[in-house]
């Protein structure tokens, strides 16, 4: 009875229902994983919750699960978007990786002055996304946006959602998170940091708290990382555990 894959699909989950496996799932359940009939696997859609399914299918071509029980409610992460500068490819990766298991509830690359990464790939990314959120036992997925200019970004940027602007200008000066309640974002720069016209535009907003992560000039995913941190344990759902 005991269930460790966790799958995601973009089905309905519900008692009784019927869940048909795709052509990569079918590969790695049956070719990789070594599943057959009676098998039982996690299944989320981001959704509904975690449902414990059976395989009741198994070809080479395909298969089916049916839902049995579910083994966990959805649990949204906190509206808390990061929005970062892409870099290196790797890198970038990881920082999609880390934020979804961190608990963004959305995911935005942001073109920079000094951004030098090349075009992002979002389906690519959106997948990563997956992949973390299966292995983290997490029942929601963050959506990976298009990648959008820094300045067509604050030229629609909705006033009620405050920004915690990662700023390494001010790296060793003191300058905490403000305990306010709402929707956030946090940004973070690209390897070449954030331009001077850029800093002064954020920094005009009202919405936007410079935030300093500590005496030394940290890396982008480093610093994503950290960000996350600090925004979960201060404001965010690290409160309840
Ligand atoms: N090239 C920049 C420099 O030498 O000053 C460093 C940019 S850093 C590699 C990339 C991003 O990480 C920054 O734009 C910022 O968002 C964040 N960051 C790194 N260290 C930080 C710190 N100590 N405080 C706040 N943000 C930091």
């Amino acid at each position: 009875m005991t269930a460790k894959i966790r799958l995601y699909v973009e089905h309905p989950l519900g008692v009784g229902q019927s869940v048909p496996l795709d052509k990569g799932q079918t590969h790695y359940l049956f070719g990789v994983m070594r599943q057959a009939i009676g098998g039982s696997i996690l299944l989320f859609n981001g959704v509904d919750g975690e449902w414990r399914a059976e395989i009741v299918e198994a070809g080479k071509r395909g298969g089916v699960l049916r839902c049995v029980e579910e083994t966990q409610p959805l649990v949204m992460p906190p509206d808390l978007w990061l929005l970062f500068a892409p870099i290196k490819k790797a890198r970038t990766d990881f920082i999609v990786e880390k934020a979804t298991e961190m608990g963004a509830s959305k995911i935005v690359p942001v073109m920079t002055e000094f951004t030098n990464a090349g075009r992002v790939q979002r389906d690519r990314l959106q997948a990563h996304a997956v992949e973390a959120a299966e292995q983290c036992g997490g029942t929601f997925v963050p959506e990976v946006a298009e990648a959008v200019k820094f300045g067509k970004l604050l030229d629609h940027w909705d006033n009620a959602r405050h920004i915690m602007f990662c700023d390494e200008a001010l790296a060793g000066q003191t300058s905490g998170l403000p305990t306010i309640a709402g929707p956030w974002a946090i940004l973070i720069g690209p390897e070449g940091g954030f331009s001077e016209k850029e800093r002064m535009r954020l920094n005009k907003l009202d919405h936007t708290h410079p935030v300093v992560l500590g005496p030394r000039i940290l890396r982008a995913d480093t610093a994503a990382v950290a960000a996350m941190t600090v925004w979960q344990q201060t404001l965010g759902d690290w409160q309840q555990t």
